[in-house]
Formats: structure tokens, C-alpha cells, sequence
């Protein structure tokens, strides 16, 4: 990441994100928020939490567009729950193609989340779920720059 830190996933959340994968051709493109905690001393952040596709949001094979207002609600449970430490980082969404790109789409609502969205960081962080692999993307929302990151587990 642009500050020297790692993100991480746990495996939790890498089995979510598996079970979500467009393996098949009739699978659609599923998505959600991520959520985590920002470890002060090495500058990692741990994504420990991401929130699934639910009833109202839109999925179609090749689009995803979250719109139930469940995902904002579990955000500011969470948020409770953890006493400030558990954050709303930003969006996942899963892609039919082994090695995800995001789609011009992708990019002009990044920008637009790095635009509107409130949010504490100074960065968003946006992951595709590729069939083969998953990538994640970095947002400034000061430069709305938009950078692709090396996933650790
Ligand atoms: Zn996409």
C-alpha cells in the first residue's frame, strides 16, 4: 500500500469471496462492503468482515449494484459493536474472468465512492474476485488515483 503497510485477508473472508466466484456460467457477479481494522504499529490493515449480496441489491452476469440498505446498517453495527475499531474500508465484487480488470464502469464508481462516500481513511480499498484470482485496487481519494495492490495472506 501507498504508506508501507500490508492488507490482509483472513481466511474467512477468503472462503466468502470462494464461495462467490463465477465459476460457472450462470453464476452472476455478486458483491458487498469490506470492513476492518487499521494495526496502528505495523500499518497493516486486517479485512476481517465483508457483507454479501442481499435481497433488493442488483446482480446480473456481468454488473453488480449493491442497494439494499443492509450493508450500511451492518457498517454502523459494526462499527458499535467494535467500539470504533471495525471500519467500512470499501467494495468487493466478483468478475466471470479468470484474472479480474476492472471495467470503466469499475473505475468511474470507485471514483465516484471516492468522491462521496464518508468514510475515516484517506483510502479505499476495492477488490475483484477473478475466477483464478483475487486482485485489489487502492482509491486516494485526495488525488482519486486508483492503484493495484499485492493481496497477502
Ligand atoms: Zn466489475
Amino acid at each position: 500500500m501507498t504508506n508501507g503497510g500490508k492488507i490482509k485477508l483472513t481466511s474467512l473472508v477468503l472462503e466468502t469471496l470462494q464461495e462467490y466466484k463465477q465459476f460457472d456460467k450462470g453464476l452472476l457477479e455478486s458483491g458487498g462492503v469490506i470492513l476492518g481494522r487499521f494495526i496502528k504499529v505495523s500499518k497493516n490493515i486486517v479485512v476481517d468482515k465483508i457483507t454479501t449480496p442481499m435481497k433488493g441489491d442488483h446482480q446480473t452476469r456481468f454488473s453488480f449494484k449493491r442497494i439494499s440498505p443492509l450493508h450500511q446498517e451492518i457498517i454502523t453495527d459494526e462499527w458499535h459493536k467494535s467500539n470504533g475499531t471495525s471500519n467500512y474500508l470499501g467494495e468487493w465484487h466478483t468478475h466471470p474472468e479468470d484474472f479480474p480488470t476492472p471495467s470503466s464502469v469499475d473505475i468511474k464508481d470507485w471514483k465516484r465512492k471516492l468522491k462521496q462516500d464518508i468514510f475515516s481513511g484517506r483510502y479505499l480499498y476495492f477488490i475483484i474476485a477473478g475466477i483464478k484470482s483475487i486482485d485489489m485496487w487502492e482509491g486516494d481519494r485526495r488525488t482519486l488515483e486508483i492503484v493495484k495492490l499485492k493481496v497477502t495472506n
